[in-house]
């Protein structure tokens, strides 16, 4: 096991049948070769902000579902949650049980239960204050 690499590069190389794969470590760089190469890479940790503008003025704390802090006291706090996928129905609930208020905006259908009532979807039994149809353009997840 080896930390702080990067793969930069994996290539089949048809007449050795290996992998000839290149990796970054700092200002190394090794080339290697293997028989088998798991792609553990993850699809969805590229992450990135929703197109909003001004979203980077808001003064109070910002914080991104696949960049979570998990050391921050939301307790008391008016708090806004953008969004209502995979992630917001397990956020939601529990920041309900501790923000003084909270508000979820939410684009449109979840995606993960798009045929389920909005509301019920995404907190079921939490005073959570709902704002349909903001036109936000995520270009990753989330
Ligand atoms: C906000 C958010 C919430 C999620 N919630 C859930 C959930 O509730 N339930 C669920 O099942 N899934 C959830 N997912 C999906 C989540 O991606 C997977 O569950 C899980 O983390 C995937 O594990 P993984 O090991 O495949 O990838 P990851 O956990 O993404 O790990 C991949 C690793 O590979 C590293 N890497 C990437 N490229 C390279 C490279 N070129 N060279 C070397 N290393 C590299 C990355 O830095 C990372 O450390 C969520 C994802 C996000 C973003």
């Amino acid at each position: 096991m080896q930390y702080n690499s990067r793969v930069t590069k994996a290539i089949w190389d048809e007449d050795s049948g290996t992998w000839k794969v290149k990796i970054q470590q700092g200002d190394k760089t090794i080339e290697d070769t293997c028989d088998v190469l798991i792609n553990g890479s993850g699809v969805l940790n590229a992450w990135s902000w929703p197109n909003i503008p001004g979203l980077h003025d808001f003064k109070g704390h910002l914080c991104h579902s696949a960049d979570w802090r998990a050391g921050y006291d939301f307790a008391g706090k008016r708090v806004a949650v953008i969004g209502n996928g995979s992630s917001a129905i397990q956020i939601v609930p529990e920041l309900a049980k501790v923000a003084s208020k909270l508000h979820n905006i939410v684009p449109a259908a979840a995606s993960a239960c798009p045929d389920c009532p909005l509301e019920q979807l995404v907190a079921p039994d939490v005073p959570v204050i709902l704002h349909f149809g903001l036109d936000i353009k995520c270009s990753d997840h989330h």
